[in-house]
């Protein structure tokens, strides 16, 4: 099994976390904690920059093939001082990864967009004779109608160089786009849950089969210091929705023993209470 691909069960479900590559993470610039409050207990993830993964999550049930996030790794030339690691070479993508599987596009039945970012919804369509096309044409696609409008409102969806554009803008011409308003049923055992704070339409995916729970996180959290730091976040994003929702989310987590799956946190996790509230463990599969 490659270190980017792991599959585990859950009750009758078969989970795939699929990494697509890895970004580059300056905590110190992503998150603008002042020096004097991550040293020296984070020195190790704060003093040079990381690099996290970008994790896609394929779902199989019994009559469901689910993607959680669409990506491909090929970003705005904006990323390139930031986000992007000089000299980085992807590994094979989310469509190799599913066809290793035995996975065909024709087989997804469902897409979730955890939110409007650009890593976690790049993928979704494909250039098919000069036009964009759902890259999986049986799927319907589920993005949070907060956080369309949002992209409506700031103008996203109509730049011709803004990766919504072409993705995004498309499936809903198509009729492939679905518009979520809070919490949603997908049936199956999976629902989406409402999670603001990333972005105003941030949702998470819950999974429970044969009495297990996993909740796909999408961006709740980038590393598990803002696990333990629940007020350090990415700079710029709603901080009283972040506070809150994550404030809301460990104690649902940590009742049911939820596995968690965090895109930018690689692998699969758990919540643990500790003397000063809560913090991530690494759990292996
Ligand atoms: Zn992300």
């Amino acid at each position: 099994m490659s270190e980017y691909v792991q599959h585990f069960p859950l009750g009758e479900a078969t989970i795939s976390i699929i990494s697509i590559g890895d970004l580059r993470w300056d905590q110190q610039e992503a998150l603008g904690v002042p020096e004097s409050e991550w040293r020296p207990r984070y020195t190790a993830s704060f003093e040079q920059p990381l690099q996290i993964p970008i994790q896609m999550v394929h779902i199989a049930a019994p009559g469901v093939s689910l993607l959680v996030d669409v990506g491909v790794y090929d970003y705005p030339a904006s990323w390139a001082d930031t986000l992007l690691i000089p000299g980085y070479t992807p590994p094979p993508g989310l469509m190799e990864r599913l066809g290793e599987m035995g996975v065909q596009p024709e087989d997804i039945s469902q897409v979730v967009i955890t939110h409007a970012h650009t890593d976690h919804f790049n993928g979704a369509t494909r250039l098919e004779g000069g036009r964009y096309v759902p890259t999986f044409p049986h799927a319907r696609y589920y993005l949070s109608r907060a956080d369309w409008d949002a992209l409506d409102a700031s103008g996203w969806l109509q730049r011709p160089d803004a990766p919504a554009s072409h993705t995004l803008v498309p499936l809903a011409e198509q009729g492939a786009l679905e518009l979520v308003d809070g919490d949603y049923e997908l049936g199956q055992g999976i629902r989406l849950v409402s999670a603001p704070g990333e972005t105003p339409g941030h949702q998470l995916v819950r999974v429970e089969s044969a009495g297990q729970v996993l909740y796909c996180l999408g961006d709740l959290y980038h590393h598990p210091v803002e696990v333990e730091q629940p007020t350090w976040m990415q700079v710029g994003i709603d901080r009283d929705a972040t506070i809150r929702t994550r404030a809301a989310f460990a104690e649902t987590a940590l009742t049911e023993d939820a596995l968690l799956i965090a895109t930018h946190i690689p692998g699969l996790g758990r919540l643990t209470r500790t003397p000063e509230g809560v913090a991530w463990v690494t759990v292996n599969p």
